[in-house]
């Protein structure tokens, strides 16, 4: 069985604890690799080479940075296949959606982020004629870097990328759920000519190798994705040792559905945002409002599309939804729906395994995509995040009351809002806590644009010029004009 290994200066090696994780493919329910189950002595081992690798990767001219971040991205593209493969055995999410979303966004990631340094700007402040200001973005140093299972490549690079474009070096930590492509990325860095100890890989478990990346007193800078309970802990590390923290974190997005909207567009894209990626995307639309007078046509149609969806073989072309992550989200969606009829929800659709799956499949982790109404916005089915493929939908009478409920959680990542009137839109975008609104549309994204949450979804913005803020520190330097001595303007 293959044994993946860590990446630290520049070479694969084994964990020093010599111990590994199994990895399981969530289609079949088989484990089919070996992880490493690193601890504090593989972090410590990383993060030397990244401070070793520091000093010449930030002093290296920003041309030289990005030709060598658009060569990874160059050799992610050539092999697509194997990494789209790769992604779509270790996390379950069909073999499409790794071809055309997950493997080309991390391709587009590195290139954005390779071409944004040879176009940045800094500030410069003329105070009167006696001196003038300007600002110095210098990188950080070491740079901790997080990120979950349910994008696996797509996330980690979002944080690679702009990390070493801005000249800082890194060790990051994937899921152990997801390791695959990271460890791919990795052999992608060699071959691209990534000095060694520039990017730096440890796998292995939250409470052990993340602890240990958080805790690192040499590591100045921790950009992290993932729950939101996990994110308190990082930040109850952090913030007392000054580290820069970003934090990536869950929501309950509302997805609100005007009466004048053009709704054969809403049912399609909400489908999509309820369930996409089997429902574990932190931005999926997992509330539905619905504007009351078309509440009951709604729920129909929107039934109906949901049991067209193919549940199955994720390498089959024809399948929607792939396999949940892992055992443990499996058996909490299923927890999770039968929460919601104790609480009186009506399950419209969904809310079982599926009853037939290929013999290859039979023992993986599939459940059906569930719509459930009848619940009030209060309880713990419409409060919690579920991460699962399970939507609720919920009537409103007016735009006042769709504001209220829109707000009624303690997230606050992103929302959607359908309707043809310009004005609404605006109005109820305004009014929304989240960091992110889409109108008539759901996850198109521009990468120039902030990424983050508001409330308990996060802290800190990354995407685009944020990006290149967070991961650099901003210096004044100012300096004197001749003439006249310095006033006393102190
Ligand atoms: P977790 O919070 O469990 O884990 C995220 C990462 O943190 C993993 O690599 C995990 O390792 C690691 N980790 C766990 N405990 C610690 C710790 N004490 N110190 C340092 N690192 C730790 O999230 P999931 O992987 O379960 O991902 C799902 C969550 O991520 C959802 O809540 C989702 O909403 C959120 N998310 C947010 C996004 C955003 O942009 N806002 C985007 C995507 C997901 P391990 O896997 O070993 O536990």
């Amino acid at each position: 069985m293959q044994a993946i290994g860590n990446f630290i200066a520049g070479r694969i090696v084994e964990p020093a604890g010599g111990r590994y994780l199994d990895n399981v493919d969530p289609a079949t329910g088989k484990t089919y690799s070996q992880v490493p189950h690193s601890d504090a002595r593989d972090v410590q081992a990383a993060v030397e080479a990244a401070r070793e690798a520091f000093p010449a990767w930030a002093a290296a001219p920003a041309e030289q940075r990005s030709a060598i971040l658009l060569r990874i991205a160059d050799l992610i593209e050539r092999s697509l296949e194997q990494f789209a493969m790769a992604e779509c055995i270790d996390n379950g999410k069909p073999l499409t959606r790794c071809r055309t979303v997950d493997i080309p966004r991390a391709i587009k990631n590195f290139r954005f982020f390779a071409t944004a340094i040879l176009h940045a700007r800094s500030d410069l402040h003329a105070t009167d004629r006696e001196a003038l200001n300007y600002t110095l973005r210098q990188p950080r140093g070491v740079c901790g870097l997080i990120s979950p299972w349910n994008l696996p490549l797509y996330l980690l690079t979002w944080k690679v990328a702009p990390a070493l474009a801005t000249g800082n070096t890194a060790v990051a930590k994937p899921s152990e759920i997801t390791p695959m492509t990271a460890h791919l990325l990795a052999q992608v860095c060699v071959e691209a000519g990534l000095p060694a100890g520039v990017l730096n890989i440890v796998h292995g478990e939250g409470p052990t190798a993340g602890a240990a990346l958080v805790a690192h007193p040499q590591v100045s800078t921790i950009s992290f994705t993932g729950g939101t309970q996990t994110g308190a802990e990082v930040a109850r590390v952090a913030a007392p040792m000054f580290k820069k923290l970003s934090l990536e974190l869950g929501g309950k997005n509302p997805n609100v559905v005007f009466a004048d909207a053009d709704i054969e567009q809403a049912l399609s894209v909400s489908v999509q945002a309820a369930f996409a990626n089997q429902g574990q995307i932190c931005l999926c639309g997992s509330r539905l409002l619905v504007e009351r007078s078309i509440f009951d046509d709604f729920v129909g149609r929107f039934v109906e599309k949901t049991r067209a969806l193919t549940v199955g073989d994720p390498l089959d072309a024809s399948t929607d939804q792939g396999a949940m992550v892992s055992k443990v989200q499996w058996m909490k969606t299923q927890n999770c729906v039968s929460l919601a009829r104790d609480e009186g929800g009506a399950v419209r659709c969904g809310g079982r395994l599926p009853e037939t799956m290929s013999e290859r499949c039979a023992q993986g982790y599939f459940y059906m995509p569930t719509a459930i109404t009848g619940l009030g916005v209060d309880c713990r089915t419409n409060q919690e995040e579920i991460f699962g493929p399970v939507v609720t939908l919920i009537p409103f009478d007016d735009e006042r009351q769709a504001v209220e409920l829109a707000n009624a959680t303690e997230y606050g990542l992103s929302a959607s809002v359908w309707t043809r009137s310009l004005n609404r839109a605006h109005r109820v975008a305004e009014r929304i806590e989240a960091g992110v609104v889409w109108v008539n549309c759901w996850l198109l994204r521009d990468l120039r644009t902030p990424f983050g949450g508001m409330k308990r979804s996060g802290v800190g913005r990354e995407g685009g010029e944020e990006a290149l803020r967070f991961f650099t520190e901003a210096k004044n330097v100012c300096v004197k004009l001749p003439g006249e001595q310095q006033g006393a303007n102190l």
